[in-house]
């Protein structure tokens, strides 16, 4: 399957839920939202569907993500299912960790490859700060959870925030020093009401470079192919990896090949617009999976180019819990 522009559209991303057991200030506004009622939500038997249908579209790899995807009833059979789906070749997921102590285990078993965890900072207070409560020892346990699971490579996101933990980006990528890990940091974005805070904070991936540089020593290019949204780099004699994902100062959008579905059933077509198309209403009115099928496949090949956060223009309708990252 490709869109309009000729990308391939090999990866969906699923948002599980739009609820969480965090509330960082960069994807839920300080105000909370109004979680969708759960039966407004894809069922188990309509996200098989859907994952199927994808599948059959051509569809190779599944990211589980939301909101929180761990916290979402069920999930160790739901991987289950989804890796039996035959077409499906991949599945990972992005998660706070919180959760990952007990569940990294039964979800490598039920067939999960690999898991990206997010982590901003590795100081407690800060890390309680940013994500308005939490605690960084659950986060750094559901790693250590991960690892032993073979849940690897394991993947570190961090969104950085000016004034909050810019200055953390140097002992985070200094883990890659001793662990096979890749750190991934990320320049934040705008959505709805956090938006106008997103711009303000924004730390470009630029800046982030030279602090690690001017404080660990030169950054050796691994991967700046375009391929994977992060451009890679190694610190010297590392173990692992650091990667920079820049939607902001260096969008990517030309070899951007990901659909997303969202906990309630839209094909988001592009993160930064919204623009959308709705495969819940006619699943739940009827439509034979032959329809599904046609506008789900009408629905990608329609994806635009291109966002408009250089001139200050963000998505309004949707927070990033809403919407999955
Ligand atoms: N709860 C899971 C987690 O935190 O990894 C999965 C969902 S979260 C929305 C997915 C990723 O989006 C996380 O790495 C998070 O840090 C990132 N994210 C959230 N809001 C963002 C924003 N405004 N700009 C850039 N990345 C953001
Ligand atoms: Fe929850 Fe992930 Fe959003 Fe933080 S980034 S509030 S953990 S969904």
């Amino acid at each position: 399957m490709r869109d309009q522009y000729g990308r391939d559209l090999t990866d969906l991303r699923i948002s599980l839920t739009d609820r969480c057991n965090l509330r960082c200030v960069y994807c839920m506004p300080a105000e909370g939202i109004d979680f969708r009622p759960s039966e407004e939500l894809l069922q188990d038997d309509e996200l098989l569907l859907l994952v199927r249908v994808a599948a059959e579209l051509g569809v190779r790899k599944v990211r589980l993500t939301g909101g929180e995807p761990t916290v979402r009833p069920g999930l160790v059979p739901l991987v289950r299912e989804i890796h039996d789906t035959a077409g499906i070749e991949d599945i990972a997921l992005t998660t706070n960790g919180l959760l990952l102590d007990r569940l990294a285990g039964p979800l490598a078993e039920a067939g999960l490859r690999r898991v990206n965890v997010s982590l901003d900072t590795l100081d407690a207070a800060k890390f309680a700060a940013i994500t308005r409560g939490g605690r960084v020892e659950q986060v750094t346990a559901g790693i250590a959870a991960a690892e032993a699971a073979g849940l690897v490579p394991i993947k570190i996101n961090a969104v950085i925030v000016r004034g909050f933990n810019d200055a953390d980006v140097v002992p985070l990528a200094a883990l890659t020093l001793t662990r096979p890990w890749e750190v991934r940091f990320i320049e934040m974005m705008p959505f709805s009401t956090v938006g106008d805070f997103a711009e303000a904070g924004v730390v470009k991936s630029e800046e982030t470079m030279a602090k690690i540089e001017s404080a660990l020593g030169a950054l050796t290019a691994v991967d700046l192919s375009g391929d994977d949204p992060a451009r890679t780099y190694r610190l010297p004699r590392a173990a692992g990896s650091l990667g920079f994902i820049s939607p902001v100062s260096n969008p990517f959008c030309a070899k951007c090949g990901r659909l997303r579905l969202t906990a309630d059933g839209r094909l988001r077509l592009c993160l930064l617009r919204d623009d959308e198309v709705d495969l819940l209403t006619p699943l739940r009115a009827g439509a034979s999976y032959d329809q599904v099928k046609e506008i789900f496949r009408a629905g990608a090949f329609r994806r635009p180019f291109g966002h408009a956060l250089a001139e200050q223009m963000y998505p309004q309708a949707r927070a990033m819990i809403q919407i999955g990252g």
